[in-house]
């Protein structure tokens, strides 16, 4: 139901996401698998099923950098405010916080090693989305899920609802067009199996959305 990746690179592992509470021995024990350490944690949004264990997992790895965009970083901190420019719509879904604090905060363009931050808001103010430029590899968070199909947070997926959490789905539509403009050639969501070739189905993804 709920994903976090390893991605590896030169100097260890990124972890992309936490999963609920109560996942950090799963997720260290995957990564011990690899023989590589975790040496940074990076998060596409502030909902508590992607921040779950975070701060669980930072006492274990102390050494490992906390990375959340700007926007969500203030929602890491339960700032629940929307800045007067945004869209003044409730914020939904679970926001429960966390004690770790981000040792960086990332915006549009940045680099994470070989992911670069594609801004991806809608679902939170400032979720994000990580493209990896050696294989374009996207891991998406919530503004696709294959559960059940492959669909955006912008409409309500029966199978999996993530639209009921998403803040402005006009934006979250936007976000996922802009995804699939960058012709990932692997969808890697928050929720559901990885898919290859994942084009056609982003379209269709978008199009029962519109
Ligand atoms: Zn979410």
């Amino acid at each position: 139901m709920v994903n976090a990746y390893l991605v590896r690179e030169n100097d260890g592992l990124t972890l992309i996401d936490t999963m609920l509470g109560g996942s950090a021995d799963k997720i260290i024990a995957a990564s011990e698998v690899t023989g590589e350490p975790i040496v940074r944690i990076v998060l596409t949004h502030a909902h508590g099923d992607h921040i779950g264990s975070l701060d669980a997992l930072k006492k274990r790895l102390p050494d490992a950098e906390v990375i959340i965009s700007t926007r969500d970083a203030r929602l890491l901190a339960k700032d629940m405010s929307l800045d007067p420019a945004e869209p003044q719509d409730k914020l939904r879904g679970s926001y429960p916080g966390a004690q770790a604090k981000p040792d960086r905060t990332v915006d549009a363009d940045d680099r994470i090693g070989s992911l670069e931050v594609i801004a991806a808001p809608g679902h939170t103010p400032g979720h994000v989305a990580f493209l990896d430029v050696r294989d374009r590899t996207i891991y998406c968070g919530d503004v696709y899920s294959t559960l059940g199909g492959v669909a955006t947070s912008a409409k309500v997926n029966p199978v999996m609802p993530l639209a009921l959490f998403t803040w402005h789905r006009p934006t979250e539509l936007a976000s996922a067009r802009a995804l699939r403009a960058l012709e990932p050639a692997r969808l890697a969501p928050g929720h559901g199996k990885v898919i290859e070739s994942p084009l056609e189905a982003m379209d269709q993804a978008i199009a029962s959305a519109t």
